[in-house]
This record gives structure tokens, C-alpha cells and sequence, in this order.
């Protein structure tokens, strides 16, 4: 048996469209009846095969049956096409959404005896709507976050793109740099890091590209004054919905308090205060490299150990105060009596240390100890006194393989034998 006509509109009806259609009957007296239902609409809704030829009122429920009849009334009366968006849960427990379409069919006489109702499925649309929606609002909140921490961040923001170059910067970097936002943009970023610095940040920022990894480096920025202040650095990269890197975001600390807290503690770990010169334990290290240098070169390193004459009869003729002076000056002109190459030390109350490396003899480090007296010698005024102030000083030379503490064992026995033969000369 074949197909007719008919059938097969039916069946084009029924199965080939897949926006749901229903057609209402409208009896005389309004009653509103299910005449057609596709595949479409029965996938979509509550509705079954069964409904058909059923009135609306037995198969909805009383609310859905409230809102379709004022609409077709609607339609019914006007005689023209409405429209509304639906919204409803399916079987499944997820939303449909779809724009619905009412069509009148009318009789020759005018009246409306059929209505089309055409579904439009909108629920990916709103979806995707309801998506972008929540993205913009969630990329506005995210925007607002980053704009109040980035007004008022101390720390200096930077976006850059992966070429290095700069597209976003904070108001911190304008009055931390003390220049404007323009001048910062229009002039290329290396211009403000310090040039001793540029490889060490363009490697960071390559390695954290290729790693696609943070990095954390210190460096040194221009200001408007063309002064270095140091930064510590941290570059996070950013990436792209297909996960790529599109961005560097780097948050950068003013950190030359730090540095120069670091540098000064460097400074006292190796100094002495009263004095100003290395420490003795300064001293072991400079020791120790000589040590080193002189068992290959083998160019002569002498060692002075110096101890002030009777210091203790200084202080306690002239006060505290005086003595601190002496050990002050005594560093002064010890340190301008030797070469600059040389390690001048104090090693701690009226003892000094110097070393001198490439000496040549035991002779000449004779002549320095010598100058080193005469130097001592000269006169001591202070504003309401005249001292006079000497040293002995014990002389070691480094020979074959001889260790610092042999060294400095030698120069002390040295300086022992100088203060027992009368003080104010120079043994070894
Ligand atoms: P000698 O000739 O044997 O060296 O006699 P001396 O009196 O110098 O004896 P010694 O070297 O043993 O004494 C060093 C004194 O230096 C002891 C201490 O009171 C004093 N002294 C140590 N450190 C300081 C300091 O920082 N300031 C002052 N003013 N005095 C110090
Ligand atoms: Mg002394």
C-alpha cells in the first residue's frame, strides 16, 4: 500500500519538523480542544498522543489552562497572531525556553476555528545568553576588583604584553617613578631599568614565558631624577581561553629600604663600628684568600699584629672619650700609612691587624711597620691636650705552607717579645 497525500503531509508534519507544533481546536461555544500534536511537542512537554481531540482544560492544569486561554481568547478576538516567550521544566528537571507563536486560522465566515501554535526552541540561545550574561557581569565584578586594588596598590602594577610591551600600568608606578603615565608609555621599558639589570629581567621574563611559570627578581628602576630605586619584581603569566600565554601581570615592591637595611647589615657584619675599618673577622677571610693566592704567586704577604703602648693609662689619664678618639685616629693614619691594597683591621680594644700582601721581603714590610711609626708618632693634639701615643707591632712573613692561625700566632709572639723589649718598635 502506498502513501497518499495526505499521509505523507502528515507524516512531513509529524516528523520532519522539529519545532513543536500544535494546532487548538476552537468549538463554538470557545471550548478549546488539542486537534494536532507533533513528535516535536510530545518530546517537549507532558503532552501524549492521548490528548488529542481532549479539551485543553482537562489535560493542563488549572494555572496552564488560564494563561493558553487568555491567550487564544486573545487571538480568537483579535483575529491576529500573538506572541509570547514560554518558559517550562521538562521531564528531564531542565528548562525550555521558546518563543511561541499563536496563528488564527480562519472560516469563510471569518471566525477563527483553528490556532497554530509554533514553538521556537530559544533554550541554547538563552542559555548562552544567561552565559554571557554571568561572564560580563563576572568580568565587570572582576574589572571593579582589579581597578580598586590597583588604585590602591603601593605596589607598582604593570601589565605587559608577551613582546614585553607595556599596556597596562597603575597610578602607583606614576608616583613612585615621579613620571606621568604618558612618559611612561611613550618611552620603551628597558629605558627605565637599570642597565645592569636588563638581562637578568628579560631572562626571567623569557624563562617565565617558556616555563609558563611566576618569576621573582630583583632590579633597579629610573625615577624622574635619574636615581635607581630597587624593585622586587613578580610576573605572573596570563592565559587565554585556549591556554595560551596573552599577558605578563607584574607586581613590583619598592624594596630599597630593604636593600639598604641589607647592604648596612652587610657593612656592620664586617666593620668596626669606633673605628671604621674590617673586623677581625673580616680579617680571617682577607687572611685566607691571601693565604690562597700567595701558595701559587708566591709574591711575599707579611703580617702586622699592632697594640697601642699602655692604651690603658690613655684612657685612664684622659677619659673614655679620649681613648675612643686615640683608637680613631690611630685607624686614620694607620690606614693612610699602608697601600691601598693593603687589609687594615682592628682587631678588637687597642689591637690592630694589617696584611700585606705582595711585599716582596721581610725588608719592606720592615719599612711599612716603620712608617707605620712614624705616622703613629707624630703629635697628638686634641682640642685641650697634647698626647703622645706609640705602638708595637709584631712581624710575620708567610713561608711554605703556613695556615692563618700560624701565621697570626707567629706575629703575636712577635709582638709579645716587641712589648717586652720597651714597647714602641717593631720585632719579627
Ligand atoms: P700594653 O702596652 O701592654 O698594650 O698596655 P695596655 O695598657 O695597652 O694594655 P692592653 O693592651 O692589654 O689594654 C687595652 C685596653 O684598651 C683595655 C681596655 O680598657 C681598653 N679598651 C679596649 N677597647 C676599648 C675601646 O673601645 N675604647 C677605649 N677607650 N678603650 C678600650
Ligand atoms: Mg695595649
Amino acid at each position: 500500500m502506498t502513501e497518499t497525500d495526505n499521509q505523507l503531509l502528515n507524516r512531513i508534519l509529524f516528523e520532519g519538523i522539529k519545532e513543536m507544533v500544535m494546532v487548538i481546536g476552537v468549538r463554538d461555544n470557545e471550548e478549546l480542544y488539542y486537534e494536532y500534536i507533533n513528535r516535536a511537542a510530545m518530546e517537549r512537554t507532558w503532552l501524549t498522543a492521548e490528548a488529542i481531540g481532549r479539551p485543553l482544560r482537562e489535560v493542563e492544569s488549572p494555572e496552564k489552562f488560564e494563561f493558553f486561554r487568555l491567550n487564544h481568547l486573545h487571538v480568537i478576538h483579535t483575529k491576529r497572531e500573538f506572541h509570547y516567550e514560554d518558559s517550562y521544566e521538562m521531564e528531564n528537571g531542565e528548562m525550555y525556553y521558546s518563543s511561541v507563536r499563536l496563528v488564527p486560522m480562519l472560516n469563510e465566515e471569518g471566525q477563527v476555528t483553528h490556532i497554530v501554535i509554533h514553538a521556537h526552541d530559544m533554550t541554547a540561545m538563552k542559555k548562552a545568553e544567561r552565559d554571557l550574561a554571568k561572564s560580563q557581569e563576572k568580568l565587570h565584578e572582576t574589572e571593579d576588583q582589579f581597578r580598586i586594588i590597583a588604585n590602591h596598590s603601593r605596589d607598582l602594577i604593570v601589565i605587559l604584553d608577551i613582546y614585553g610591551k607595556v599596556e597596562y600600568i597603575s597610578p602607583s608606578c606614576t608616583e613612585a617613578l615621579g613620571f606621568s603615565e604618558e612618559e611612561i608609555m611613550a618611552r620603551p621599558f628597558p629605558y627605565f631599568i637599570h642597565p645592569e639589570d636588563r638581562s637578568g629581567l628579560v631572562n626571567a621574563f623569557t624563562d617565565s614565558l617558556r616555563k609558563q611559570r611566576h618569576f621573582k627578581v630583583k632590579f633597579r628602576m629610573r625615577n624622574k631624577w635619574n636615581e635607581w630605586i630597587w624593585f622586587e619584581i613578580y610576573g605572573s603569566p596570563v592565559f587565554n581561553e585556549q591556554h595560551r600565554i596573552n599577558r605578563i601581570v607584574a607586581i613590583a615592591r619598592d624594596i630599597s629600604v630593604d636593600k639598604r637595611s641589607e647592604e648596612q647589615l652587610r657593612y656592620f657584619a664586617y666593620h668596626d663600628m669606633l673605628s671604621d675599618l674590617w673586623n677581625r673577622r673580616a680579617f680571617y677571610e682577607h687572611l685566607a684568600d691571601a693565604l690562597q693566592r700567595e701558595q701559587y704567586r708566591r709574591e711575599g704577604l707579611a703580617l702586622l699584629l699592632l697594640d697601642i703602648d699602655r692604651f690603658k693609662w690613655i684612657n685612664d689619664q684622659n677619659g673614655h672619650d679620649i681613648g675612643d678618639q686615640v683608637i680613631a685616629e690611630f685607624s686614620k693614619r694607620l690606614k693612610g700609612a699602608v697601600r691601598r691594597m693593603d687589609t687594615v683591621a682592628r682587631f678588637g680594644g687597642d689591637e690592630f691587624a694589617v696584611l700585606l700582601p705582595s711585599v716582596g721581603s721581610r725588608e719592606d714590610a720592615y719599612a711599612v711597620a716603620e712608617s707605620i711609626q712614624r705616622a703613629i708618632a707624630k703629635p697628638w693634639v686634641f682640642t685641650d691636650r697634647c698626647l703622645l701615643v706609640t705602638t708595637s707591632i709584631g712581624l710575620a712573613v708567610a713561608e711554605g705552607n703556613m695556615t692563618d692561625d700560624e701565621l697570626i700566632k707567629q706575629a703575636d709572639l712577635a709582638l709579645y717579645e716587641a712589648k717586652e723589649s720597651g714597647r714602641n718598635c717593631c720585632i719579627g
